[in-house]
């Protein structure tokens, strides 16, 4: 594997071109022509046995794997004749392939009061019922959800759509983060939320973030257009609607990409 740090002109060039191309910014056919899945990695947490088959995957399929900044395994380097079938075998090994579109996406999480020293709430059961409730949920520009068990935010909490941490009193939510080109820190929407108030607030703010947005708008650019406050008021007036319809369409759609 080449590792050089640097790029030269035609690289340059080349990527500048690839930019103008619909669905560059999708993971899918790399830059040599091969592809590459995301496989996700709920809770970040996986066993030797599990590791060893996604292992033998990359091996009879792809080049290597790569861990993502969100905690995927992407694996790199899939004959475009070979897709399909590196899909399924994801899939026996007990991993799923994940969407990286405009949707919920995977859960990102530390491993909060359950291992680490220093955690305040668990981290891992809350992944795993946002991931199991709003995962796949379309929306007008990707939306990152973050988890972490105390103010240290190993997850990048306020770098993220949605983002909580754990408190001695509950979970405290932020909304509005992102990384790119133009960083934005997440502003607090409320704090000690008991974790089973936590889905009310994802959801309300996934409802009206649905409802406002511009196509491709990121929430950090919605929350400026309108303004913190008033978003905020529209995400507390929201706060008690039943989201099941928001949990049957993201299950639809996983259940599409599972295809
Ligand atoms: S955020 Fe807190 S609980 Fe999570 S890994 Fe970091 S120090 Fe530990």
């Amino acid at each position: 594997m080449d590792t050089s740090a640097e790029m030269n002109g035609e690289l340059r060039s080349e990527t500048v071109e690839c930019k103008k191309q619909p669905g560059y910014r999708s993971l899918g056919r790399q830059r040599d022509g091969n592809f590459a899945l995301s496989v996700g990695v709920p809770t970040a947490c996986f066993t030797g046995e599990q590791l060893r088959g996604l292992g033998e995957v990359i091996e009879q399929y792809g080049t290597f794997g790569h861990l993502s900044t969100a905690q995927s395994v992407i694996i790199v380097g899939i004959p475009e004749e070979k897709l399909e079938a590196a899909r399924l075998a994801v899939s026996d090994a007990g991993f799923d392939v994940r969407s990286i579109g405009k949707d919920v996406r995977q859960v990102k999480c530390c491993p909060g009061a359950d291992y680490s020293p220093f955690g305040l709430q668990r981290t891992l059961p809350m992944a795993k019922l946002i991931e199991k409730t709003f995962r796949g949920l379309p929306t007008p520009a990707k939306f990152k959800i973050s988890v972490s068990g105390c103010p240290n935010c190993c997850a990048n909490t306020m770098m993220n759509e949605f983002g909580i941490h754990g408190t001695v009193d509950g979970w405290n939510v932020f909304i509005g983060g992102k990384m790119g080109p133009n960083p934005v820190v997440a502003q607090e929407l409320a704090v000690g939320v008991e974790s089973d108030d936590v889905p009310k607030y994802l959801a309300a703010t996934a409802r009206v973030f649905r409802e406002v947005a511009e196509t491709n708008e990121r929430l950090a650019a919605t929350i400026e257009r309108l303004g913190f406050q008033t978003f905020r008021h529209m995400v507390m007036t929201a706060l008690d609607a039943p989201h099941d319809d928001l949990a049957e369409l993201a299950r639809a759609a996983r259940d599409q990409t599972a295809r």
